[in-house]
């Protein structure tokens, strides 16, 4: 079996577009899974001659957000993760810390594989240290800034994760 990275993360953070994103620079072949508690979307992606299985766990975001990250919701999160050999946390560098951020990150103690804290919607590189360090707060490692929807830091993160496998 392919390593599995799975992207996590509060709704609208931009795991949909960084999957997108990584899809189109990795050359991925998408395999949408309808499982009978939520769907995820799969994809096959290669990087450097290394293959592996993207999961976006978005279909795994409640409806309400004042359900956001409920028991239930909390252990499909955390199953996904489970089966994961990389972890993409994102968080909304536009937005900061939020609650939501730091049910994430207390779930993602739980698990062994390593973790990428990802900083998205950091549009210009020039300023993106700006927002970056208040993440460290959420205890998950080192914040990395990326733009999702531009791309970049996107092929460098590329690189870092397979270096994992
Ligand atoms: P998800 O709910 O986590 O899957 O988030 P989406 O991928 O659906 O993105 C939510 C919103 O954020 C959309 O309007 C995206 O266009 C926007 N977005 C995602 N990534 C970026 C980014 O890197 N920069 C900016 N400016 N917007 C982004
Ligand atoms: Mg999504």
């Amino acid at each position: 079996m392919k390593p599995i990275v799975a992207i996590v993360g509060r709704p609208n953070v931009g795991k949909s577009t960084l999957v997108n994103r990584i899809a189109q620079t990795a050359d991925a072949i998408v395999h949408q899974s309808r499982g009978v508690t939520r769907d995820r979307s799969y994809h096959e992606a290669d990087w450097n001659g290394r293959s592996f299985t993207l999961v976006d766990t978005g279909g795994i975001e409640p409806l309400k957000s004042e359900d956001v990250f409920s028991a239930s919701i909390r252990d499909q999160a955390l199953a996904a993760c489970e089966e994961a050999a990389v972890i993409l946390f994102v968080v909304d560098g536009t937005t900061g810390v939020t609650e939501e951020d730091e049910s994430v990150a207390r779930m993602l103690k739980r698990v062994k594989a390593p973790v990428f804290l990802l900083v998205n919607k950091l549009d210009n590189p020039d300023r993106e240290g700006d927002n970056l360090w208040e993440f460290y707060s959420l205890g998950v490692g080192e914040p990395i800034a990326i733009s999702a929807l531009h791309g970049h830091g996107t092929g460098d993160l590329l690189d870092e994760v397979v270096a994992l496998f």
